[in-house]
């Protein structure tokens, strides 16, 4: 039997709140489904509004349209990401500067970010700009990574040279600091998905977070064509159609409520990881930060070759023949031929990361049984007897 990366947990209200929304015929962008999932999602990241839309990425989009990022400007964002980040700032017309992750928990590394901002920017006209390009920094765009937050110091860092912070919390639903306060809950806005493979998800959907009221009534209204009359149509502005279906808020409201217990899960699917593999030589498990309550959405670990005897991909292809399916981290952006030519902060880490680094089957549903399997793969015994084995 197959074990995969990672699939959906669908064991809760879901057929009862699709088929109220089927029996009453509210199927569409408009419905009592949507209300409850933004403001369910608003209650449990702590912040006072929330706009659902189609997908993490339209989220994106609209969270730096709303915070008044213009074309020609520049966005700091992670490195290390899934490509969706960067793709939304070039959807606004400015363009991504991406910043190295830290070597310990992978997220943007406040350090190196402090040091491009000082160094390499100036303020001209009372705004930041980057010396080298002559560009305005418009806001920064740090992801929360593999379900850890990010370090707040970048917040801290943003604040003190004036930047807005729109923070990528699509994979960190959920996660927090030790203080309690949630990711996606200290920066101005953030953003979170329910794509297939997230913790939660709709099939496909994604929500902006704020606390600020006119932020989230534009975003409310550019996501529905702008319209600015509920009967004549009337726009005021190109919008979008970006909301989010009524059938997928059910799914959405019904997924949230099982949270915390995917969350458990997660984590205890992470404690064992981390206990048995540790202590095999050059394997090197995801670290959770003192400060941080990560949901290790993704679990991943760093794979040494000549410690090991097997390269991340070798390792890779060798587990798929023993039908476990994993994945290396994303390419970093600074190397993705999408956003060639942009500009990068000494993302050296960004690379070894993207070298080494490889995430393990950790399903919500992953059974100790099918882990057991994959610790056992791993295993240097069985990696010896199997090395250089047949596809
Ligand atoms: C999943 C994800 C997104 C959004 O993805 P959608 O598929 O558009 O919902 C954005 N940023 C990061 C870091 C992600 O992992």
């Amino acid at each position: 039997m197959p074990i995969s990366l990672s699939i959906p947990e669908i064991r809760g209200n879901e057929w009862d709140y699709i088929k109220d929304c089927l029996d009453t015929g509210w199927v569409s962008s408009v419905g009592s489904y949507v209300d409850r999932f933004e403001k369910a999602i608003a209650a449990r990241t702590g912040r006072r509004y929330a706009v659902a839309t189609v997908n993490g990425t339209a989220a994106l989009h609209m969270a730096l349209m709303v915070a008044g990022v213009q074309p020609d400007e520049e966005v700091i964002t992670s490195s290390v990401s899934f490509i969706a980040p960067a793709n939304a700032i070039r959807y606004v017309g400015a363009w991504p500067v991406f910043m190295d992750a830290d070597p310990l928990y992978w997220q943007m590394d406040p350090e190196k970010l402090e040091s491009f901002l000082s160094k390499e920017c100036a303020y001209r006209d009372g705004a930041l700009h980057n010396k080298q390009t002559g560009r305005r920094i418009g806001a920064i765009l740090p992801v929360h990574v593999l379900g850890h937050p990010l370090d707040n110091a970048i917040m801290e860092t943003a604040r003190a040279f004036g930047l807005t912070v729109i923070e990528d919390a699509c994979e960190a639903l959920g996660a927090r600091y030790d203080d309690g306060r949630q990711a996606g809950s200290t920066g101005d806005i953030a953003c979170f998905s329910f794509n297939g493979n997230k913790l939660i998800t709709t099939g496909g959907g994604g929500i902006l977070a704020t606390d600020d009221e006119a932020w989230a009534s534009r975003a409310r209204s550019l996501t529905t064509q702008a319209k600015s009359d509920p009967l004549e149509y009337i726009h005021e502005e190109v919008g979008y159609n970006y909301r989010l279906t009524n059938v997928l808020a059910a799914l959405g409201v019904a997924q949230l409520e099982q949270l915390d217990s995917y969350i458990a899960a997660k984590r205890h699917t992470a404690a064992t990881y981390r206990d048995t593999l540790s202590t095999i030589p050059g394997i090197a498990p995801m670290v959770e930060a003192p400060w941080a309550f990560s949901t290790f959405w993704m679990f991943t670990v760093l794979v040494d070759a000549v410690e090991y005897g097997e390269d991340s991909r070798e390792l890779m292809r060798r587990l798929r023949r023993n039908s476990i399916e994993t994945r290396p981290l994303w390419q970093p952006l600074h190397l993705s031929p999408a956003h060639a030519g942009s500009q990068s902060y000494h993302c050296d880490v960004s690379e070894r990361l993207y070298r080494d680094g490889l995430s393990l089957p950790c399903s919500v549903g992953l059974t100790e049984d099918q882990q057991a399997r994959v610790i056992a793969a791993l295993d240097p015994e069985v990696r010896s007897s199997q090395a250089g084995g047949m596809a």
